[in-house]
């Protein structure tokens, strides 16, 4: 019985994480039901796990961050996954939002300049059963050219532009949501819809992510 409190801490923090998304503008229901599924907490660490259920970035491995819940539902809806699509994720990072595509999507590449946030990323999918998500260490401003064209790319990192090598691996029709601007200032997040004749470029709102830097971190 000593327990039974912690669980229903939990279930009750659960129950304020859904509602904060909800209230943020995370309306799309596939997208709230992948959030109730996939919980945060195993892709959080150390002292930091007991925050898991707030709608805060919240630090990682390698110096970098785990999004704001609420940011990666509203990214997440702003693809408009269809679940025939492959989708191409630039930035790992903890794994969170990876899951949260491949509750989605039909497959799932993912790619992150770190060696062990990807080694760490992957056993989590394993544990989880996600076996639709494939992880990758490398450059994700290159993209993956060996598994393109993707119907849909999401990168978690801020580039100044949008990096020519992920517009060429857009299926036409598909969709590229990215936070664009300079590392230390207020970004934008834009989706980039891919046209027979060109890109269509739309601002959905200001944001704040790590920058997308170039080469492999230096652990791998
Ligand atoms: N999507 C992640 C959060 C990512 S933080 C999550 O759900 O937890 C941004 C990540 O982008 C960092 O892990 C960083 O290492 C990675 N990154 C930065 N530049 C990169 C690049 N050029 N290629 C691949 N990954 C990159």
């Amino acid at each position: 019985m000593s327990d039974a409190p912690d669980h229903d801490d939990i279930a009750q923090r659960k129950m304020q994480f859904l509602f904060a998304l909800r209230s943020r503008g995370v309306t799309d229901a596939r997208v709230l039901t992948a959030m109730e599924k996939i919980d945060r907490g195993p892709f959080v660490r150390g002292h930091f796990a007991a925050r898991a259920y707030e709608d805060m970035p919240l630090p990682i491995a390698c110096g970098q961050t785990i999004s704001q819940p609420s940011v990666v539902g509203l990214m997440t809806q702003a693809l408009r996954i269809s679940p025939r699509d492959k989708v191409l994720e630039v930035g790992t990072g903890s794994g969170y939002q990876a899951a949260i595509l491949s509750q989605l999507a039909r497959r799932v590449y993912t790619v992150d300049r770190h060696k062990r946030l990807v080694v760490e990323a992957n056993a989590i999918f394993q544990q989880l059963d996600l076996t639709n998500i494939t992880a990758f260490t490398a450059d994700g401003s290159f993209g993956l050219p060996e598994q393109a064209p993707f119907d849909r790319i999401l990168v978690t990192a801020a580039a100044e532009d949008p990096p020519g090598p992920l517009l060429a691996q857009l299926k036409i029709g598909g969709i590229m949501v990215l936070p664009v601007g300079q590392s230390d200032a207020v970004q934008s997040l834009i989706r980039v819809t891919r046209t027979e004749t060109g890109f269509d470029y739309d601002e959905l709102r200001p944001v704040r992510f790590v920058p997308l830097l170039e080469g492999l971190g230096r652990d791998g």
